[in-house]
């Protein structure tokens, strides 16, 4: 194993290189930084916070999700994570509950753990591969010479002794993981495009004697001030410790863009949590929190001579129901994949294949999203689908498999499998707005 820098600011050198750099240390960042460090590059990871560190987010992880930690060394179950074997829909009064179907490639259950404990993991792992890290450093912007990405400028977020120590990176190729907002990303020319839905969400920490429930709870009673449905759903993710993670999520794009305060639905969702739960919408042990979901593909480009983009600053996000950690955990690792040809084969040319690699497993399906999303925001329909989805145990099967992306997995009902397929088919036929 490398020697590691370790997370002391002082001890920084003014100028380091490595074969790969990753900027951001979330779990695209450190997915990227395991995988690459894993097949032996030298790699260097630079992120801003200091782990454990708190991050907005759900804590959900679906089996996808799960199925990448545990490739990557990082099992929920030992590190007794909560876990959970299945999605609770609620609509319209009434519930279904569906199981995670059993998989090839994932296990068929779930997890919820605050992010703190996930990302402490998974940085510890990507450390054990032999990733040189750096916390408590802020990437500012690339270092580029003669039009060419050379690699960052940095700086101490806090300098212990007051000064704010610069550093510089050189890297022959970078990886931009730094989260929805992407400064480094936006530096290099990648835009999101704006005519595609973004979700927005905010989640605070209840006490719930329901705490170790095996189910995780979605539920699709979102109004506006007129009592239409919104395109959008609360949540109760049972975390284990006593809590659950209660939120809501939305998507930017509704009829008229009228603007509807997260706060204030936020608001509204606690008052209608299922009683179940017996949680005091009054008792929230932590300030509501909240943040963007960039989805369905929408930033734009992903790569370019020597460098990719993953997770939400390639705007990973799942559209169909803003999970985010399990595709930043796959884009990383793609982006390990086609960085490590190219240094096999010393032929940057080689990172075209990561556009590919992501067209091929995802387009279709975020191309169905996007579409999909697009309509959710017209008056009526989303009341309609889930109006459908919770009659129906057979839909309520198809809509958990399309909206966890757990479609491959074997089982479940064929004809809802034949419904997907189809409108997959003909929204080929759609452009996308732009
Ligand atoms: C309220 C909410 C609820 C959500 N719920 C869920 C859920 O239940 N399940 C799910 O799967 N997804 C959920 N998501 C989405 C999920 O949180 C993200 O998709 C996921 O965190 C993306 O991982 P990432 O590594 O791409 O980005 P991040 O987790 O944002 O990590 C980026 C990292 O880069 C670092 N960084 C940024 N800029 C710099 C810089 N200049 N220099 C150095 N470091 C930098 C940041 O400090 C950060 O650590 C939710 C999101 C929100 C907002």
């Amino acid at each position: 194993m490398r020697q590691q820098e370790g997370t002391s600011t002082r001890a920084a050198p003014k100028t380091l290189s490595c074969d790969v750099l990753v900027v951001g240390g979330g779990p695209a960042g450190c997915a990227a930084a395991y995988w690459s460090a894993r097949e032996g590059r030298d790699v260097l990871l630079i992120e801003r916070s200091s782990h454990p560190r708190e991050r907005a987010c759900g804590d959900a992880l679906t089996p996808v999700a799960v199925g990448e930690l545990i490739a990557m060394g990082c099992d929920p179950g030992a590190a007794r994570w909560h876990l959970h074997r299945g999605l609770r829909i609620t609509a319209h009064g009434q519930s279904l509950e569906v199981l995670w179907p059993q998989g090839a490639r994932w296990p068929n259950y779930g997890a919820v753990v605050r992010r703190p404990r996930l990302d402490a993991l998974m940085f510890a792992s990507a450390q054990a591969a032999g990733a040189r890290t750096l916390t408590g450093i802020e990437v500012t912007a690339p270092l580029i010479t003669d039009g060419h990405l050379r690699g960052c400028r940095a700086i101490a977020a806090h300098g212990g002794d007051g000064r704010r120590g610069e550093l510089t990176a050189r890297a022959r190729y970078v990886v931009i993981a730094d989260g929805p907002r992407s400064g480094f990303g936006r530096a290099l020319g990648t835009v999101r495009t704006r005519t595609y839905a973004q979700g927005l969400a905010m989640r605070a920490y209840y006490p719930t004697p329901r705490h170790a429930e095996p189910w995780i709870e979605s539920v699709f009673a979102l109004t506006d001030s007129s009592g239409d449905q919104l395109p959008g759903y609360g949540w109760v993710f049972p975390v284990g410790d006593g809590t659950a993670n209660v939120g809501v999520g939305l998507l930017s794009h509704h009829y008229g863009n009228k603007a509807i305060s997260l706060e204030r639905l936020f608001e509204q969702w606690t008052q209608q949590i299922p009683d179940r739960w017996e949680i005091d919408p009054t008792g929230a042990r932590s300030e509501p929190v909240g943040g963007r979901l960039p989805m369905g593909g929408s930033v734009r480009p992903r790569s370019g001579p020597n460098w990719v983009v993953v997770g939400d600053a390639a705007g990973s996000i799942n559209p169909w129901n803003g999970d985010g950690i399990g595709p930043a955990l796959a884009t990383g690792r793609l982006a390990a994949e086609v960085i490590g040809h190219a240094l096999d084969t010393d032929d940057g040319l080689m990172l075209r294949r990561y556009e590919a690699a992501l067209a091929e497993r995802w387009e279709r399906y975020h191309h169905l999203g996007r579409l999909t999303t697009r309509a959710l925001g017209r008056p009526g329909l989303m009341r309609k689908l889930t109006q459908l989805a919770i009659r129906s145990p057979r839909m309520g099967d198809l809509a958990m498999r399309v909206s966890t992306d757990l479609l491959a997995s074997a089982g479940g009902p064929k004809t809802p499998r034949r419904i997907y397929q189809i409108a997959s088919s003909v929204a080929r036929l759609w452009r996308d707005r732009t």
